[in-house]
């Protein structure tokens, strides 16, 4: 059996399948973020010492094509996202003020991601992510990216030898 895509839009059939064992050879998800909402009742159980940050999904995909990439293999140098008003409703309703927007890259979509930090900057919290170093020729988007709460910016540089860049296909837009 194969599954390919976001799983989202099939899991429920998948697992509906396997439970009466006629599953097909191949389930395709489609090339969307399928939930608004994510359940967040395993956070409840006090028992579990999880860190005191909120971990929120902004969008999948990165701009880049790394030739090492497991995301790029994937999504191709393109970039999907959830709408606005969802991502700043989930945020709303956690309970830490300190986020970690579990994304490879935030900002693929360069105009999606000014407006989302617009919305961003007018709740009270801090936020870090992983970016690629081409966000230092926007010093705009980085000013935006601080007055909305961004604290830490996690870059994987790979290499400082622009011939290993080169080759690793890892170059700027
Ligand atoms: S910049 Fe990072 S996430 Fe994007 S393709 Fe390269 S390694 Fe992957």
């Amino acid at each position: 059996m194969l599954v390919r895509g976001n799983a989202e839009g099939i899991w429920i059939e998948m697992l509906t399948d396997l439970e009466n064992r006629c599953f097909k050879a191949e389930y395709v998800g489609e090339n969307r973020i399928g939930y608004t909402q994510p359940d967040r009742s395993i956070y409840k159980d006090k028992e579990k010492k999880y860190l005191p940050v909120s971990l929120v999904e902004i969008g999948r995909g990165c701009h880049h094509n790394c030739a090492f990439c497991s995301i790029q293999a994937y999504y191709r140098g393109t970039y999907i996202h959830r709408d606005i008003p969802e991502i700043i409703a989930e945020i709303k309703s956690c309970k830490h003020k300190m986020f970690f927007f579990v994304d490879d890259s935030i900002f693929s979509d360069w105009k999606f991601s000014q407006e989302l930090f617009l919305e961003v900057k007018k709740l009270d919290i801090t936020w870090t992510t992983q970016v690629t170093l081409d966000i230092a020729r926007d010093e705009e988007m980085i000013r935006l990216m601080a007055e909305s709460g961004c604290v830490m910016i996690l870059i994987g540089f790979e290499s400082i030898d622009s011939a290993n860049l080169r080759q690793m296909n890892k170059g700027g837009r």
